[in-house]
């Protein structure tokens, strides 16, 4: 779905689409417009029929009503493969997807198709694509105890994501071992620190596997990353013998999950709750600092100023550790960045551009293959 439009002449509406491959099902959609709000009732559809993907890119075009506050695409396919969608543009600008940009998903075919026959619409809200954005979380969905936690179903407090952690440092004690980061942050009233889970079957030993860093939540409210990480150091830690897929991974790699960079930011105003109403955490640290852009670029390329403590922090930890690669994980928008996020490959490619886009490339396909939600 596209952001809120506001033209004042009617206008092209444009994409490529396809079915994944030869072998796989083709795909059917519905591009539409509302006039109103961006709720799945309010969209009509551009053309009454459905229309047919095959495996080949093919160009669309419709033309859109003036007055068109939206534009979406709705795959109305069920049970097939994967639909491939690209190059989407108005009136001839590409849109380009944008972190905290809303993206619409989850519509239910009826919701647009039955348009078509003009039947009345069950009022069903498009739901926001992820709860980070959703302001939504209210006490019901924090787990008050490490029992609470341990369902997998609910955000910790922060109180309880400390004894998570311990919970995994006693439980695995061979696997597993807490780093403190940073033990003080500059939160006044309450006392965070930031954390990092060392997962390794060579723990105390020397040795030469790489070391990898996945790293979450340096955006206060961007928190379903946080619950992600976590839940995978879970699973990493309870399946290390029986998963030869964990098995692998910790014959080859030294690991290390740091999963919540910006604690201040997500437990904002207390440490019971998170996001509720949009106030309890916020996007930038306590200090105000967009944290995200707070790390020096190249040397003799630009001054970060006003490093602050988290990231001062980090930088040391980071360092004699000779990460070869980490994965910093953010929420609100589908998008892979890769180096340098500061300049466009227009403006400074890096060495490894090709690399990097094609890893970028099969990780996003595959996460679209695997789940689209
Ligand atoms: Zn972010």
């Amino acid at each position: 779905m596209s952001p809120e439009l506001d033209f004042s002449e009617p206008f092209t509406f444009s994409f490529f689409a396809r079915s994944f491959a030869d072998r796989f099902p083709d795909e059917k959609f519905v591009a539409c417009y509302s006039l109103t709000t961006a709720a799945a009732s309010s969209f009509i559809p551009l053309h009454c029929e459905p229309i047919t993907t095959t495996a080949a890119w093919a160009a669309y075009s419709f033309t859109v009503p003036a007055e068109a506050k939206y534009v979406a695409v709705h795959c109305v396919s069920h049970d097939q493969y994967m639909f491939c969608l690209d190059d989407l543009t108005i009136r001839g600008r590409r849109i380009i997807q944008t972190e905290g940009t809303p993206m619409a998903s989850q519509m239910t075919a009826p919701a647009i198709i039955d348009r078509c026959s003009v039947k009345e619409q069950a009022n069903d809200e498009m739901p926001n694509a992820l709860a980070s954005t959703s302001r939504d979380i209210s006490d019901s969905h924090m787990a008050n105890t490490l029992e609470e936690m341990l369902r997998w179903n609910k955000y910790p407090t922060y109180e309880v994501y400390t004894e998570l952690l311990q919970h995994f440092q006693e439980t695995f004690p061979n696997l597993c071992q807490i780093d403190t980061i940073l033990d003080t942050t500059p939160h006044p009233d309450l006392h965070h620190s930031i954390f990092a889970i060392h997962i390794s079957n060579t723990l105390g030993q020397a040795t030469t596997k790489p070391a990898f860093l996945y790293s979450s939540t340096i955006h206060g409210w961007e928190v379903v990353c946080y619950y992600m990480v976590l839940r995978l150091a879970d699973y990493i830690l309870n399946n290390a013998t029986t998963d030869t897929a964990v098995q692998r991974l910790l014959d080859n790699v030294d690991l290390y999950i740091c999963p919540l960079e910006n604690p201040d930011g997500t437990y904002h105003l207390t440490n019971d709750l998170i996001l509720k109403d949009g106030i309890h955490s916020t996007y930038h640290n306590y200090n105000d600092v967009q944290m995200n852009r707070n790390y020096p670029l190249l040397p003799g390329i630009e001054d970060t100023v006003n490093i602050q403590p988290e990231t001062q922090a980090i930088i040391d930890w980071v360092t004699p550790r000779h990460f070869v690669m980490s994965v910093n994980f953010h929420c609100g928008a589908e998008i892979l960045n890769y180096p340098w996020d500061a300049w466009t490959t227009a403006q400074r490619s890096h060495a490894d551009a090709d690399w990097f886009r094609y890893t970028c490339q099969n990780y996003a396909s595959l996460c679209q293959a695997i789940d689209t939600a």
